[in-house]
């Protein structure tokens, strides 16, 4: 049984005050708070197990190498991967796209073609631009309708056999559109071409099977589902993996150095260089077991009971404007107020004690698309409640009546 009050016992930041009023936080797509459950497990490893992994014959090392590639098997069971040397470890998102866009540079050529799509986060759009750079392949960028939604007869027209790449988040962390990856994967396939997921705002809400999806790279951070921040991982599928040259260079990675020769470390470690995140990866997997112990599609129908209720409420404000309105999204509300900047409203929200994004939520396109310079961005998690969304109401028309 979902008892939202019996989640929020878990959470002890949420007790806290802002201001002098209870904290009312709606930041989650930046990030999520994190339960005991998963503070436990780290106060638990710094106070017992701390050490460095895979090379100590040591107790500790021993251990703490047990607990990380524990979390590594969590991880890939949840995301329902072949194998577990398909899950690599990352610093989170931008790491993992980062390394399969590096990886990519020594696969493409000049008449290549990248595909991404207008609902990108920065993170999606920088990087392939820099492959452009060293490769001379060319970015399309597949266009969006007024709703927030990707026009898929003009993704159908970018495809060609010059297709080598498409990436596309699941879920935008502008707008919380769901986007159509089935689709995208299957016609991406279909010329030959590749796809990297980017499942940064999806984890949170959904639980992805990457072999279902037949996806060939999948990414995504810890902190945006209730883990650690600086901890992510990638998912590629093993032909992939193999293809691509390492990204870091260091310890771990290697099998056998010479200054003749260095021949690296099989998959996963060969993506692995340095001492990663050990903690991270261990609270990684705990985070992962607390959001299902709640079980996904509890948080996903009680997520949308919120959306729907939020939206209801929001509209009835005369002159607010929600940017983002598919059928197909999560609990995400971008929204500006007529006339009125966004960053003032979030100012007074948060003298209210209410945290809400206000900017370009490193999504500066859409922004240009919709003429805006930024919107407020209200983004509720399952341990959010409706006496929180009213808060919200009632702070967005206080400031409406203090800025107009
Ligand atoms: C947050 C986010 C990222 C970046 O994640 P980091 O943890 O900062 O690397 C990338 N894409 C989307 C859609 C995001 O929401």
């Amino acid at each position: 049984m979902f008892n939202v009050e019996h989640i929020r016992q878990d959470f002890p930041i949420l007790n806290r005050e802002v201001n002098g009023k209870p904290l009312v936080y709606l930041d989650n797509a930046a990030t999520s708070q994190t339960p005991k459950q998963v503070i436990d497990v780290i106060v638990d490893y710094y106070s017992n197990y701390n050490a460095n992994i895979h090379r100590g014959v040591h107790t500790l090392s021993q251990e703490a190498t047990d607990a990380y590639e524990q979390g590594r098997i969590k991880i890939q069971k949840h995301v329902n991967a072949k194998h577990t040397h398909e899950i690599i470890f990352t610093s989170g998102t931008t790491h993992g796209i980062n390394l399969v866009a590096n990886g990519f540079s020594s696969l493409l050529k000049k008449e290549d073609e990248i595909i991404v799509s207008a609902l990108e986060h920065h993170s999606n759009i920088v990087p392939w631009q820099m492959l452009c750079e060293r490769t001379g392949a060319t970015l399309k960028v597949i266009p969006m309708n007024l709703e927030g939604e990707l026009i898929m007869s003009e993704y159908d027209k970018l495809l060609s056999e010059n297709t080598k790449l498409v990436f596309v988040n699941h879920i935008s962390n502008a707008l919380g559109t769901i986007n159509p990856i089935e689709y995208i994967i299957e016609k991406a396939h279909a010329v030959g071409a590749a796809v990297l997921v980017d499942g940064a705002q999806s984890c949170p809400h959904i639980k992805p099977d990457v072999q279902d999806l037949d996806v060939d790279f999948y990414v995504t951070s810890a902190h945006k589902m209730c883990g650690p921040t600086g901890e992510g991982m990638l998912y590629g599928k093993e032909t992939w993996l193999k293809k691509l040259p390492p990204y870091q260079g260091g310890g771990e990675m290697i099998a056998e150095v010479t200054f003749d020769k260095t021949t690296y470390a099989d998959l996963p470690h060969k993506f692995e260089a340095g001492t990663p995140n050990i903690c991270g990866g261990i609270a990684f997997g705990a985070a992962i077991d607390y959001m299902n112990a709640i079980g996904f599609d509890a948080i996903a129908k009680y997520e949308h009971e919120l959306l729907d209720y939020a939206t209801e409420k929001l509209l009835e404000i005369e002159g607010l404007k929600i940017y983002g309105t598919s059928k197909h999204k999560t609990s995400v509300i971008s929204f500006n107020l007529e006339g009125i900047h966004p960053y003032d409203v979030g100012t007074i929200l948060d003298k209210l004690g209410i945290a809400v994004r206000t900017g370009h939520h490193c999504a500066q396109p859409i922004m240009d698309f919709y003429k805006i310079p930024g919107t407020v961005r209200a983004s509720f998690a399952f341990y959010n409640t409706k006496s929180e969304v009213d808060a919200l109401v009632s702070g967005v028309k206080k400031a409406k009546m203090m800025l107009s």
